[in-house]
């Protein structure tokens, strides 16, 4: 389908051309979409004789993509709008359409209907996808009698009221700490201090936004003022998300029970690459012995460093890590990661990262001034394959009150091919952003205007940007599938952090970065050196950065595996702690509050570290001299992100790597 026609983008969206939505609009808009999904489901099961891939899966299909794009269009309204009203309308009617997809999911009548058709002459892509559907109707119990199944879709919804209220309150709860003497921003950067400046009583306010926190953790050389942070950041939607964790953990356990499971953990990996709790347990301890002794050398080479900068240190909390290791690494690997930070200023990253990734898959990024979006800070942008225009994105980088407070990638539309253009946004919370002009020079990221904001981002958040890039690209070129189905990012859940983290990689690239990394007063490229220093210091701590993935990894596992009745999340997440990491454990740490990743990942937060072992075995595919010019990234781009999720996980490894 063509974007320009401007009847069907209506009905594709809830949004119109000047982005505005109401709260009443939004509602007609979705249950016009349960609306047309019904009566895709009621021709699919009106037909007689038999059943073809044209006649039954291609009406399913389209239901599926039309609740998808519902469920998620509601779903980023209710992270993004700046109106209260509207966000909670948004929730509301996530709910509904979770509710309406939990239904499609135990119909009886569907399930035999795709279970009766025609497979022969099929191709592989769609034997594969009727393949996992079959499954997955079986896992979420459909061959169960008519009161379990009623009794199913009763939890699945309260699941889904449970999750949504716990990041609802993770996005709203916003946490400050007050600042009251200016000298205990020793050691942050200038233009922090500088956008920070004191109310007419003296006091500054420190937020809990990430652009807030993560300069105080790294750089405050005030221990206390990192202790306040920590404890302000790490109690975020506590006490709150305490019960509804827990009643979340109930029902999802009795969920797993009727199923026929032993807990969460193993149906949440049943159809997945992982295929077990007891596969993931044994992953996570090999992975536990191989990095304990690399992780208690850098520890205690910190803490030796820090004693000789503080005579009598006990010990690192962890609230001191991020400090300390800067401050390790100023002195170990001569890099102060201040000093990379105005070779960063958000808008140049911006467009240094498009054009990395336009350059590395061949296609083009035109910015679309006409499509309607849901606030001035979002810019939309069409992607051309060869010419062809092949999907849209938006891009919602910086942080507002009431938006998420996370970093993300958020499919829309799915994509199917000859009939509707995918569509993604990125949801992140960088820095800048504050003066919303959309005419700001682009050119080199220069700003003559010192007294404008130009966010400066940390090393680290450009990775998170190349990251979410990751996820994007994977959804708009997977996204030309022939089923909605299959399109875009729907590999297996443990497949999906692969093209993410493997587009990190190419951040330590120091020919890449110098194409975009240009200090923004003077325009001056980043010098490699400074790269090679910036990656050698960035490479000490993987150990220590391995044991904390793990400790988060074991958490989601255990809080989903063990018997939820008896379960204590605090004392969980202080053993869990002292189990992976060294740092002294800081009372008060309900940092599972605003987890949310046991929201969407559930158990299966190990992803990161499974899907990092295959990311680096795919970037050592590429050619390091000459990253963007090889072959290998077209031959990535169809061999992994082209087919989306119309393969197994292992098909596209082995496709690629020629191994497993
Ligand atoms: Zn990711």
């Amino acid at each position: 389908m063509n974007l320009s026609s401007a009847a069907e983008t209506a009905a594709l969206h809830p949004w119109n051309r000047s982005g505005d939505i109401a709260a009443a609009g939004l509602e007609s808009w979705v249950q016009g979409r349960l609306a047309r999904q019904s009566q895709l489901i009621d021709a699919l099961l009106s037909v007689q004789g038999q059943k073809s891939l044209e006649n039954t899966l291609r009406p399913y299909d389209d239901a599926v993509a039309t609740l998808s794009a519902a469920g998620s269009l509601a779903s980023l309204l209710d992270s993004v709008y700046p109106d209260k009203a509207v966000r909670d309308k948004a929730r509301e009617l996530t709910q509904v359409v979770a509710e309406a997809a939990t239904a499609l999911s135990l119909n009886q009548e569907v399930y035999r209907a795709l279970a009766a058709m025609d497979m022969s002459l099929v191709d592989p892509a769609t034997t594969h996808y009727v393949n996992q559907t079959l499954l997955n109707y079986r896992l979420a119990g459909v061959d169960k009698d008519d009161a379990t199944r009623a009794h199913l879709r009763e939890l699945s919804d309260k699941a889904t009221e449970l999750s949504l209220t716990f990041a609802k309150h993770v996005q709203e709860n916003v946490n400050r700490v007050e600042v009251r003497d200016a000298a205990e921003l020793d050691g942050l950067p200038a233009d922090y201090i500088r956008n920070h400046p004191a109310d007419e009583q003296g006091v500054i306010t420190l937020t809990t936004d990430y652009p807030d926190m993560q300069p105080v953790m790294t750089f405050a050389t005030n221990a206390d003022l990192r202790l306040r942070m920590f404890r302000a950041y790490n109690t975020r939607a506590y006490p709150a998300n305490r019960q509804l964790l827990l009643d979340l953990l109930a029902v999802r356990q009795e969920v797993a029970s009727i199923l026929g499971f032993a807990s969460w953990a193993d149906l949440a990996t049943a159809n997945q690459m992982m295929g077990s709790a007891a596969n993931m347990k044994k992953f996570i301890g090999e992975l536990e012995q191989a990095s304990r002794a690399g992780a208690e050398r850098e520890y205690e080479m910190v803490l030796a460093f820090a004693r000789g900068q503080q005579p009598g240190l006990a010990a690192l909390k962890s609230s001191d890590r991020g400090y300390w290791y800067e401050q390790y690494r100023r002195q170990a690997f001569d890099f102060d990661s201040q000093s990379v930070r105005p070779y960063f200023p958000y808008a140049a990253v911006e467009a240094g990262i498009l054009e990395t990734a336009a350059r590395l898959f061949h296609v083009s990024f035109q910015r679309n001034q006409e499509a309607g979006v849901w606030h001035p800070q979002v810019s939309a942008w069409d992607v051309y394959d060869r010419g062809r225009l092949c999907g849209r994105f938006y891009l919602d980088m910086h942080p507002r009150e009431g938006k998420d407070k996370w970093f993300s990638a958020a499919p829309l539309i799915p994509g199917i091919a000859g009939r509707q253009l995918p569509e993604v946004a990125l949801i992140c919370n960088f820095p800048g952003g504050k003066a919303e002009d959309p005419s700001r020079d682009r050119s080199h990221g220069r700003s003559d205007d010192r007294s404008h904001d130009p966010g400066l981002m940390q090393y680290s958040d450009v990775v998170t940007f190349f990251h979410e890039f990751g996820h994007l690209m994977h959804a708009i070129l997977g996204g030309q599938q022939a089923w909605a189905g299959v399109s875009g990012i729907a590999t297996e859940g443990d497949f999906v952090e692969v093209p993410s983290q493997m587009l990190e990689e190419f951040f330590h690239d120091a020919r890449l970065l110098a194409s975009f990394a240009r200090q923004y007063q003077t325009g001056e490229p980043i010098p490699p050196e400074l790269v090679e220093r910036m990656n050698r210091a960035s490479a000490f701590g993987r150990a220590d950065g391995v044991r904390t993935q793990l400790f988060y990894t074991s958490y989601a596992l255990d809080v989903h595996n063990l018997p939820p009745q008896t379960l204590d999340p605090d004392a969980l997440l202080e053993q869990g702690y002292k189990r992976m990491m060294p740092y002294e454990w800081i009372d008060g740490n309900r940092m599972y509050a605003s987890f949310t990743h046991l929201i969407g990942y559930s158990s299966n937060y190990y992803t990161y570290m499974f899907d990092k072992v295959i990311a680096l075995d795919f970037f050592g595919q590429f050619d390091r001299s000459n990253l963007l010019e090889g072959p290998t990234a077209m031959r990535y781009r169809s061999a992994i992100l082209e087919p989306g999720g119309s393969k197994p996980g292992t098909q596209l490894i082995e496709d690629f790597l020629g191994r497993e």
